[in-house]
């Protein structure tokens, strides 16, 4: 669908768009090709679409020979995508993606999610999926550059932080490209990027410890300038903490953006025993 076109479409169905839903609608048939090439789908793909809009890039998904589940927000436009692609093998849910997602069962083994997701709710999207107990194999994402720089980042960074240890516990960041804003109807004001996660072969956390891991990145950057020692004491006990700080050679005064995805999660494995000792 080019810009003409999607003008078009719009008019004809009296459609005016909500910034509030972030309906910036990808036009530029280069930028969609490049994502569902870097999605490498396949015929018969399951794919996850959150927010398709009027069907941009799940066009391009359809003619892959990709089988597509849609989760839309917008009435009006679920409406006007259901139209366009009758019998296609599309699936329209109609609702808030987070809570769609939340309220279906966790099984995204064999799916890929393929999205240009809406701004405001990419990162909790994310994390779900990512932490779901069976995630998705791929998810190719356009999101803001900046959050696609947070998915990416390696320690000691400023981009490096809750959302990317999150994320990276179960997915490997791989290759990305910037979408010029030109390519969108109407042009966000924010820069934009897609980029390829890939699930891990083994999840760096196992997932009985998961809820632990949270716990811990989540206080250690809570307060990303001060010594990690002294946030996390506040949650578990020092001489636990000092015994793994001397175990892994880890500085008293580190914080927590030093701190490697792998030490996280074998710290987490240590506060994890410790937590189930206690509790027997
Ligand atoms: N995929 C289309 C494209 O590339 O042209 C549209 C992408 S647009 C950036 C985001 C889409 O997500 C809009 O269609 C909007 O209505 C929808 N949306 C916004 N918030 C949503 C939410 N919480 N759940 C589901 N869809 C949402």
């Amino acid at each position: 669908m080019n810009l003409s076109e999607l003008r078009a479409l719009l008019e004809q169905h009296g459609l005016q768009l909500t910034k509030s839903l972030g309906q910036n609608f990808l036009h530029d048939g280069n930028q969609l090709r490049r994502i569902v090439a870097l999605a490498e789908v396949h015929p018969g793909d399951k794919i996850l679409e959150v927010g398709p809009g009027l069907g941009a890039l799940t066009s391009h998904l359809l003619a892959a020979g990709c089988e597509v589940l849609a989760i839309e927000k917008d009435t009006r436009l679920a409406a006007v995508l259901r139209e366009r692609c009758q019998g296609k093998p599309l699936t329209i849910e109609l609702g808030d993606a987070v809570r769609v997602l939340r309220e279906r069962p966790p099984d995204w083994a064999g799916w890929k999610l393929v999205a240009n997701l809406p701004y405001s709710v990419a990162s909790p999207i994310l994390v779900d999926l990512a932490l779901a107990p069976t995630p998705p194999e791929r998810m190719v994402v356009t999101v803001q550059l900046e959050v696609a720089r947070r998915l990416a980042a390696s320690p000691d960074t400023a981009d490096y932080g809750l959302l990317s240890l999150l994320v990276q516990a179960r997915f490997r960041p791989g290759e990305w490209f910037r979408i010029p804003e030109q390519s969108f109807y109407p042009p966000p004001r924010v820069v934009s990027a897609c980029l390829r996660l890939d699930r891990r072969s083994k999840p760096v956390v196992a997932e009985a410890v998961l809820p632990v891991y949270r716990k811990l990145v989540k206080c250690a950057f809570s307060q990303r300038r001060k010594k990690m020692i002294k946030l996390l004491r506040n949650l578990w006990p020092l001489p636990v903490l000092e015994a793994f700080y001397a175990r892994e050679a880890l500085r008293e005064d580190i914080r927590a953006e030093k701190v490697t995805l792998d030490q996280f999660a074998r710290l987490a494995e240590h506060l994890a025993a410790t937590e189930r000792e206690t509790d027997a």
